[in-house]
């Protein structure tokens, strides 16, 4: 992973003494899992450009039990940590230039206040939410963001994008609040931490983030993303943010499992499925994107269901659906009725077949709309299941969280919210084009215009729906 800092002008080789490091000197710092280098291919009057290069060892990493955990065997070795922007990358820049994030430099004081013409790039940055979403978060502070997608293998374009983009930012500023915006967004973007995320991790972000964070438009996605999403944390940072410190309330975009409404939505939503799953006398169910195995637990007490499987491709998620399932203390007749499987639902996959019934909660959203092509002939081509049950949210209806923004999804990542219309006209398409009849069920309570917060289909194969 290499960061790049180039800057120009008359006062350009001030950025040796504000970094600490000498130009004429290859200086590498040891860390947790590997070490990172500072260097300056270029060093004139009028040009000094700064590298800092993170030079991670996965296997380090591994031998951390923590960072095993979740991780499929491979997992361990093969993986993108060495070479993206991330937490790793908010450590070095702590260690190598910490003292210059700290706006602290004895030697020429005067230059800390310089604003610099700056040109950053990043190889490489992560980011799902692709081009659009880093410009949405490195623009409000004042940088041009230029974000080249990377192919997944340039020898076979078909493969499409990468979820990874070189990147170069453009701007004028100091260098220590370059330093503080690198070290609270490159783990924002990437969303996977290497070390537990606690109180101190809060106090960070506060410091690092202030006379700017608490102005960007997109603060609580950057609060919620640099605190992996501890509601507790984010909560009292965006209280202080504000200014309030008092305020408890959740000022966290709601999403539709954090509704405050009584009965709460989530609890609505599988009530309606387990309502359907009853209705059509499954007696084998396939839960795709099971998740934590929410709907799952509700089903093992129901005799109706003989098989109940539970697909997801994070391992994470499995592990507490094994454990939320209490599958290692279950008598065998019970543990018999149910398994949990590692798979993904862009693929084929011969295990999801033969079912009677197949749900798909709340999972459509988190797929990239270019692969839900890929989804439909997994799901109504290949596992072809007599039934389909599927639940995604009613973007109309978010108009009823004040604390939602306009045009803002309900989680993070989520990579589309569809309103009604586009909703059935996807499931129309899809049902024609697989054999089967789809009707659509309102979830949760309705307001007249926008509907309900999620919206519900069920596909039966080759027979009459009534809706
Ligand atoms: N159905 C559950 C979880 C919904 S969250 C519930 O209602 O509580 C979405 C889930 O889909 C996550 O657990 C995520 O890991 C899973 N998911 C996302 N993309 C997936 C894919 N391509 N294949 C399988 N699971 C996927």
């Amino acid at each position: 992973m290499l960061l790049t800092i180039n800057c120009r002008g008359p006062q350009a080789n001030e950025l040796g003494f504000l970094l600490h490091k000498h130009p004429d000197r290859f200086q590498s710092i040891s860390m947790s899992h590997g070490c990172c280098h500072v260097f300056y291919p270029e060093s004139t009057d009028h040009s000094v450009t700064a590298c800092l290069m993170l030079d991670i060892d996965p296997v380090a990493m591994i031998k951390n039990k923590r960072n095993r955990r979740n991780s499929f065997a491979l997992a361990g070795y093969v993986n993108d940590r060495p070479y993206v922007a991330s937490s790793f990358l908010s450590v070095a820049i702590a260690n190598a230039f910490g003292t210059a994030m700290a706006g602290i430099c004895k030697k020429h004081p005067s230059a800390t206040g310089i604003e610099f013409p700056l040109k950053v790039s990043i190889d490489v940055m992560p980011c799902r939410g692709g081009a659009d979403h880093l410009k949405r978060v490195f623009e409000p502070l004042g940088y041009g963001v230029d974000a080249e997608v990377i192919q997944l293998d340039s020898k076979f374009p078909s493969w499409g994008s990468s979820p990874y983009f070189s990147v170069t930012l453009t701007g004028t500023t100091t260098i220590s609040r370059l330093l503080q915006h690198l070290y609270v967004l490159a783990p924002v973007f990437d969303n996977q931490k290497h070390y537990f995320v606690d109180h101190a991790e809060l106090e960070k972000l506060l410091s690092k983030g202030e006379g700017w964070l608490d102005s960007h438009p997109e603060k609580e996605f950057i609060v919620s993303r640099y605190l992996k999403y501890s509601r507790g944390l984010a909560n009292e940072a965006l209280a202080r943010l504000s200014g309030n410190e008092d305020e408890a309330t959740n000022k966290m975009p709601a999403t539709a499992s954090n509704d405050a409404n009584r009965p709460r939505l989530n609890d609505q939503r599988l009530d309606a499925v387990q309502h359907q799953l009853e209705a059509c006398g499954a007696s084998t169910v396939v839960d795709l994107g099971c998740g934590e195995g929410k709907l799952l637990r509700r089903l093992l007490k129901k005799w109706q269901f003989r098989e109940l499987v539970g697909v997801d491709v994070s391992i994470a998620a499995l592990e507490v659906a094994s454990k939320r399932l209490r599958l290692k203390d279950l008598p065998k007749f019970q543990c018999d009725r149910v398994n949990l499987l590692h798979g993904s639902l862009m693929y084929r996959d011969k295990r999801f077949a033969g079912f009677d019934a197949a749900v798909v909660v709340e999972v459509i959203e988190h797929l990239d709309p270019p692969r839900l092509a890929a989804f439909e002939q997994v799901v109504f081509k290949h596992a072809r299941p007599k039934t389909v049950i599927l639940t995604t949210p009613n973007s109309e209806y978010n108009v009823m969280w004040p604390s939602l923004p306009a045009g803002k999804f309900r989680h993070p990542d989520h990579r589309f919210e569809w309103n009604r219309q586009k909703f059935e006209d996807w499931a129309r398409q899809t049902a024609t084009s697989h054999g089967y009849t789809v009707g659509f069920f309102p979830v949760g309570e309705e307001e007249p215009e926008i509907g309900a917060p999620t919206q519900m289909a069920v596909f039966n194969l080759g027979a009459e729906v009534e809706a």
